[in-house]
């Protein structure tokens, strides 16, 4: 399993982090130095930084998650989050154009109730499209008991990737609960991908049985899609660990060709890692 690809990771080193439970019901310490060791003992060549959420809503600046990839020798490569504001998909654009290094942009659905397809992103998705950086998108569960279903659910992306079927779309955590949904989502629009990140966690006395029947619920999505071609691994640092995560993998039902491009052909491609 050598030279896996992580890509959804998420780290501040900011005591306002609001995935710090996470990361503590993980028994993680959740720095720069843990997530490098863990990346190496666990094979993961590369990785995606993303910024997680702070206290008070925001995330994490785009400058931090920049300078936090620089500091990780290579390792990591930064994502970009897009708040659903002018300004903001105007800084994150200028911020991006001077800064190679991106391999991408995020958008909090759910979080911030606003549809995938808002126009407040459109000058975003042309200079993704431009540039060919894929566009994340959080789908399904929100961490929140706040954050509107009605907005995460994977099903909204199907408008924005009629209207832009040349923007390459990661939806994130497979949509979980919704996986057959994004299964057929991945099957339909050939610029669609899903991430499997953030799914497999602890905590639970049926952790065991849950990672089974989210490994099936994988399994078939994959067998309508016609295979792992679009599917990407990603852990959710500190929401869920590298074990964690790669046991999940290791559970899918698919040949050794697909394991592989799930767990690094397709990001590498994608993201051009
Ligand atoms: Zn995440």
């Amino acid at each position: 399993m050598a030279s896996v690809v992580d890509a959804h990771i998420h780290l501040s080193e900011n005591a306002q982090d609001e995935l710090i439970p996470y990361a503590e019901a993980n028994r993680l310490d959740y720095d720069m130095g843990e997530l490098l060791r863990l990346m190496q003992e666990n094979e993961i060549e590369r990785g995606l930084l993303l910024s997680p959420p702070l206290k008070g809503g925001v995330p994490l600046p785009n400058e931090k998650v920049l300078e936090l990839s620089r500091r990780s020798n290579g390792v990591l490569s930064p994502i970009f989050t897009v708040e659903p504001a002018a300004e903001d998909v105007e800084r994150a654009v200028a911020l991006a154009q001077t800064n190679k290094e991106v391999r991408g942009f995020k958008i909090r659905l759910g979080y911030l109730r606003v549809f995938a397809d808002d126009q407040v992103y459109d000058p975003l998705y042309a200079y993704a499209e431009s540039q060919s950086l894929p566009v994340m998108f959080h789908t399904g569960d929100t961490a929140t008991s706040t954050g509107s279903l009605e907005h995460s659910h994977p099903l909204t992306l199907d408008r924005l990737a009629n209207g832009r079927p040349g923007l390459r779309v990661v939806i994130c955590h497979f949509g979980n609960p919704w996986i057959q949904d994004v299964a057929e989502l991945i099957y339909k629009h050939p610029n669609v991908y899903a991430d499997i990140s953030g799914l497999a966690v602890g905590g639970s006395k049926y952790t065991e049985g849950y990672v089974d029947f989210l490994a099936e619920q994988l399994t078939h999505a994959i067998y309508y899609a016609g295979g792992a071609g679009k599917v990407i691994f990603g852990t959710d640092y500190p929401v869920s660990t590298p074990a964690l995560a790669l046991g999940l993998v290791r559970k899918l039902r698919v040949d050794d060709a697909d394991r592989g491009a799930i767990l690094a052909g397709n990001a590498r491609r994608l993201f051009r890692l």
